[in-house]
């Protein structure tokens, strides 16, 4: 028979958030349980330098800040366990999972944690060049590109966010959009369109990330024009993906309340969900700042919310004979 786990805090995910939300729950003595899911430690174990993250003042490595942050929290006492996901029942509480191998995790109360993906184009020559050039986050990565010529592919806020953020870094950035108008909001817009180191290229997809010199990088890239069809060439050191991020939600689909696009929607200045003793932080209920330091950040109030929660839940029980004798 599948094995059962219970705990007051039940976490899913291990990156910056979960494991801030471990290190602040073990701590309020909730034992919480950690579900790490496919990508132990999240998504900064798939970069390398980090020089953002507050209280180092020489560059680490992400892998290294994760497997420092996993320590912390298991010192303090949540456990980690090696498991992904795959069912969930809000219904009632306690909150019920179930494991890829079917083991089922019971929790008094529930912390989200699961991340969201950038969005790629999924390019083999992309792949290839992950990490040489080619990223997905200017805010964390624009710094490598310091005086370099550098696009970025897409046409939402994001990507006029991360085309101006690069303007601290290139003198020479081009913003490349598969149509002829940007959905990106109208003040963004004008901000990109008046920066003097900006140029915007209309009606091009990537075809190719071309890579060159030794150790090899991205060179350049390929383009379509998506109206007449003829292919052009880019000269580029950084290739930055901003075509949107996909929150690791599907679990939760009519369970919990999603934005329009799939964010977990969270109660403002809190980490309260639409199901009470459940708490969404970091990714999953971020599309606007998406860091580390801000994951990490909301975990801790997570922890702190699902502590109130529980201590307010074991109030109103303990309320409940007294006002059936009187
Ligand atoms: P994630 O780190 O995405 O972690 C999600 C966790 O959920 C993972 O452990 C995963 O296994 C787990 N999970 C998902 N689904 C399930 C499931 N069904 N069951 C159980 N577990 C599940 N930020 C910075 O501040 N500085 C940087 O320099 C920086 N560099 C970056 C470089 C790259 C290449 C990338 C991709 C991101 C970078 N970021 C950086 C952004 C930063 O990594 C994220 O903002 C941060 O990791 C978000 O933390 P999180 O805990 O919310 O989610
Ligand atoms: P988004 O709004 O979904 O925009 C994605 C962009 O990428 C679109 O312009 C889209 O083109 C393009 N695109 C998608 N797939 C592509 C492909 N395969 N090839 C080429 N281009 C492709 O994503 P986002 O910019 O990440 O924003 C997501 C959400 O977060 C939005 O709600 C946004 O408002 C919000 N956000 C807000 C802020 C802020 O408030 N400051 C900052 C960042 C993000 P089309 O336009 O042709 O579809």
């Amino acid at each position: 028979m599948a094995a059962t786990h219970s705990t007051r805090m039940l976490i899913l995910g291990s990156g910056p958030a979960g494991l801030s939300a471990a290190i602040y729950g073990a701590r309020a003595g909730l034992s919480p349980i950690v579900v790490e899911g496919m990508q132990p430690g999240g998504q900064l174990t798939i970069t390398t330098d980090v020089e953002n993250y507050p209280g180092f003042a020489e560059v680490i490595q992400g892998p290294w800040l994760m497997e420092e942050m996993k320590k912390q929290a298991a010192h303090v006492g949540a456990r980690m366990v090696w498991d992904h996901i795959v069912e969930v029942d809000l219904s009632e509480r306690p909150f019920r999972m179930k494991g890829d191998g079917g083991t089922v995790y019971c929790g008094d109360t529930l912390v989200i944690a699961t991340g969201a993906q950038a969005r790629w184009l999924n390019l083999p020559s992309e792949e290839h060049l992950k990490g040489k050039g080619v990223s997905a986050c200017a805010t964390c990565d624009g710094f490598f590109y310091r005086g370099k010529k550098v696009a970025v592919i897409g046409g939402g806020n994001t990507a006029v966010e991360e085309a101006l953020y690069m303007t601290n870094h290139s003198q020479d950035v081009t913003l490349i959009h598969r149509r002829d108008s940007l959905r990106a909001e109208k003040i963004l817009q004008d901000r990109l369109f008046a920066h003097p180191n900006v140029k915007v290229v209309w009606n091009k997809i990537v075809e190719r990330f071309v890579g060159g010199g030794d150790p090899e990088g991205l060179a350049a890239l390929e383009l379509r024009d998506t109206v007449t069809g003829e292919l052009s060439s880019l000269d580029v050191e950084g290739g930055f993906v901003a075509i949107g991020h996909s929150p690791a939600t599907e679990l939760f689909r009519d369970k919990v309340e999603l934005d329009s696009d799939n964010y977990i929607v969270v109660e403002p200045g809190t980490t309260r969900t639409s199901v009470a003793g459940v708490f969404a932080c970091g990714d999953v209920m971020d599309k606007i700042y998406r860091q580390a330091v801000t994951a990490a950040g909301t975990g801790c109030m997570a922890a702190l919310d699902a502590e109130k929660f529980l201590a307010e839940a074991d109030f109103e029980a303990a309320a409940e004979p007294a006002l059936q004798d009187a």
